[in-house]
This record gives structure tokens, C-alpha cells and sequence, in this order.
């Protein structure tokens, strides 16, 4: 313990990707921080594990989740470079549908109001350019030159490597059993071992209904399915990340899909876009995958991406946290100024668990934070009630 009684100044409870990028952010600024995580950071029983996740730089989202992607993509660069790993495979995202699509229609809006590169494509010049997609004659497409794969279980190992070289301590296979506020700070519970810091940092993912009463409306946390699609023998050379960008495609019939080339050893991957899943307990989750859990982006290969072959070759579960609004919670809790509560990062929230990582060391040490936050306020979501 140092001479005020702390363990450590911060504690981040879960180190999935929103938590190790925000140990190494606070490590980097050489604040003393405790990180404590259930499994071994990396495992499939959360939500950041697969071997890719997609970047994009203009997100549909809005101007505040495209600040934070442009944020987020310095520091993936910046941890690349002190880790001497590639994290972000740079690709390029395109994003294709009808021009009134949601999809379509925000990354153009974000992409022009903040002045970012990108092409819009008509149907014809799609056809030329990525011929791997079957598109009809009224579908447009928006390319963002920025936007890539990122590969998650290697960007959590550089940050928590980077951290622990920074000073931090890691607790692994540690179940946070209970954080409470004190006059002065935090206790944090592990078994019968108490740590005490100023500040913590809960970033649970499909867990922070342990610590907050939040009810299943509020926080829904959701079974997803990843699959794995291989490309026809002839076809390997058009899925290459050199050939293949990332892509959204809004099909109209509420069958679209995301997807990216092979990327770190696996093949082309596939997952339905805006399906929320049914509702699960992480604990307790069916991991098991079923046909019909890949019935519909089977349709989706056969139907867009035909030089596919029709079946998957790999699936995996993951747990997808939403909130009623779809936005982040990135914010002090509304009642504990001690804690800072990270959750809700549903399905497009690892591109920017750097920027996420980022904000939450500032705001845990009270430094300004220079990205909007108020879209992200936990206290639309956590009304009051104190840490359990
Ligand atoms: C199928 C799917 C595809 C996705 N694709 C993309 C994509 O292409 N691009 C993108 O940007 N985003 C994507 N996302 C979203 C992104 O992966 C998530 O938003 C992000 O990984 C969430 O990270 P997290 O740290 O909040 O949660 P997690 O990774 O689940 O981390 C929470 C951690 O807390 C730990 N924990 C919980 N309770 C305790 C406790 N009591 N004690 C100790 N440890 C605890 C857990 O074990 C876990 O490791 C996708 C999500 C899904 C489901």
C-alpha cells in the first residue's frame, strides 16, 4: 500500500477491450492502476475475441462517433508502434445500399461534415472495382480509405504488455465481487482480499449487471454468431485484405451483413448487421452453434458474395451489450464521482475502445476531455443507485 492507504490510484474492473486500453492509457500517463479480470483478457466469453473487427473511420453513427474512431485510430497507431505489432490491417470499409439507407446515407453525412477522403460509387463503378459483391442497379456505395481490420486478442495482449511495462498490475483469473464507495475512494472486493484506490474504472461488458440494478430493458445483453465463409478455389486472390475492403451492405430486407477479407489465419468472415439476438445471461449462454444460427448470412454469401462457398466453415459466439438508445455509456456514474462506467459498446464499439481508453483515464484523474460526451452519459441509463 503507498503512504495514503491506496492500493493504487485507479482500478479497472474487466480487462476486455474497453478496460486493458483504458489500463494502458492511465499507465502511459504513469498513474498507478490495478487491473482485474475474470478469465485470461482475450477469452471467447465476452465480447472481444474473434481474430478481427472491422474499423471504420466515418462512422453513420454521427460526428461524435467519428471524432472518437479518429481518435481512437491515432492511438491504434501509436500502440502499434510501442508494441511492434500490427494491430489495424488497413482495407478500406465500404458501405453499400440504397442511397436513402441509414447506413449509406450517415457515413456520407459524417464523411462530408468532418471533411474526411472517401469516394461515393455508383452501381456500375462498384461492379468494376469490387466485383465480389452483386449489387443492383439503384445501390450505391461509400469507400472510406481509412478503414480496416483490427485483430482484438493481439490489441489487448500489446496493451496489457504495454501497461504492465508501464507499472500496472494485473490480476487475472480475479472475480470482482463488489465495489463500494468510501468517503475518499473505492473498494474493490476479489474473494477475501479488499484493494482500495481513488477511482474505479468498471468496464464488465455483458457483466455490468453486477454491479449496477440495471434491468434487462435497460442493458440487453444478446447472443450473436460470427461465421467464417470460404472463398471458391478459384476466388482466394479476390479476398485478400489487398482485394477486399471491409463492408456493410443494407440489403433492404433486413438481411444485411458486415463483413471483412481473411484476416489473422481465418477465412472470410460474415455476421448479420442490426440483428440485436435473443436476450441471454452471459453465464448461462447457449455457446453452441446451431444450423439455423447461420441460415440467414448463408443466404445473405449466396445471394452477395457468391464466389463464396455457401456454408461457413467456422462459427463462434459473442455477446453483443446494447442499450434502449444504441449509444455507448462513457461517463462518471451519476451519483459516485469515484467511478467512471464504461458499457453498452454493442456491436461497433472495438474500433474505439482506444479513444474509449483514452477518455476514461482523463476523466478518472479529472483531466479535460476533448471528444462530446453527452450522447454517452451513463446517468440516462443509471439513475441513481449506488455501486452494489
Ligand atoms: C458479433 C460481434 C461482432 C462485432 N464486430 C465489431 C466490429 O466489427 N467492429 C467494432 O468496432 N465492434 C464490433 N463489435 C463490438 C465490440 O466487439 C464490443 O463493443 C467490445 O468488444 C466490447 O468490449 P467490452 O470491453 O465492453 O466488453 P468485454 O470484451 O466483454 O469485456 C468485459 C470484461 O469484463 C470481465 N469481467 C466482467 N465481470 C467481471 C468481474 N466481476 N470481475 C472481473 N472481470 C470481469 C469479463 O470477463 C470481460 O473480459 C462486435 C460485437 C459482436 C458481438
Amino acid at each position: 500500500m503507498d503512504k495514503n492507504n491506496f492500493d493504487a490510484d485507479v482500478a479497472v474492473v474487466g480487462l476486455g477491450a474497453m478496460g486493458c486500453m483504458s489500463l494502458w492509457r492511465l499507465s502511459i500517463r504513469g498513474i498507478s492502476a490495478i487491473g482485474f479480470e475474470q478469465h485470461t483478457p482475450g477469452h471467447p466469453h465476452g465480447s472481444s475475441h474473434g481474430m478481427s473487427r472491422l474499423y471504420r473511420t466515418a462512422c453513420f453513427e454521427g460526428a461524435d462517433y467519428t471524432q472518437l474512431a479518429i481518435l481512437s485510430k491515432q492511438l491504434w497507431q501509436e500502440l502499434e508502434g510501442v508494441s511492434s505489432r500490427e494491430l489495424l490491417e488497413l482495407t478500406g470499409m465500404l458501405t453499400i445500399g440504397s442511397a436513402t439507407a441509414d447506413v449509406v446515407s450517415g457515413t456520407l453525412k459524417s464523411a462530408q461534415q468532418l471533411t474526411l477522403p472517401h469516394e461515393v460509387l455508383d452501381a456500375a463503378e462498384i461492379r468494376s472495382r469490387f466485383p465480389q459483391h452483386l449489387v443492383s442497379d439503384s445501390d450505391i456505395a461509400v469507400f472510406d480509405p481509412d478503414g480496416g481490420v483490427l485483430s482484438p486478442e493481439t490489441a489487448l495482449s500489446a496493451a496489457l504488455e504495454q501497461s504492465v511495462e508501464n507499472g500496472a498490475q494485473v490480476f487475472t483469473h480475479a472475480h470482482v465481487d463488489g465495489v463500494s464507495t468510501t468517503a475518499d475512494g473505492v473498494v474493490i472486493r476479489v474473494g477475501a482480499e479488499e484493494f482500495r484506490v481513488r477511482h474505479a474504472i468498471i468496464s464488465a461488458g455483458p457483466w455490468i449487471r453486477q454491479f449496477y440494478p440495471i434491468d434487462q430493458e435497460t442493458v440487453r445483453v444478446t447472443r450473436q454468431v460470427m461465421t467464417w465463409f470460404r472463398a471458391r478455389e478459384n476466388k482466394i486472390e479476390s479476398f485478400l485484405p489487398s482485394t477486399f475492403p471491409a463492408f456493410i451492405r443494407d440489403t433492404g430486407n433486413g438481411s444485411g451483413a458486415w463483413g471483412c477479407a481473411m484476416h489473422g489465419g481465418m477465412d472470410v468472415k460474415i455476421g448479420r448487421e442490426g440483428f440485436d439476438g435473443p436476450v441471454v445471461d452471459p453465464d448461462t449462454v447457449d455457446r453452441v452453434i446451431h444450423t439455423e444460427d447461420f441460415d440467414i448470412v448463408c443466404n445473405f454469401a449466396r445471394d452477395y458474395l457468391p464466389d463464396l462457398e455457401p456454408r461457413p466453415v467456422a462459427a463462434q459466439t459473442c455477446l453483443m451489450t446494447l442499450t434502449p438508445d444504441s449509444n455507448f455509456m462513457i461517463g462518471p456514474h451519476p451519483s459516485e464521482p469515484n467511478i467512471t462506467i464504461l458499457g453498452g459498446f454493442s456491436g461497433h464499439g472495438f474500433k474505439h475502445a482506444t479513444g474509449v481508453g483514452e477518455v476514461a483515464a482523463a476523466l478518472a484523474i479529472g483531466e479535460p476531455i476533448a471528444i462530446p460526451l453527452a450522447r454517452f452519459a451513463p446517468s440516462r441509463l443509471i439513475l441513481n443507485p449506488s455501486p452494489k
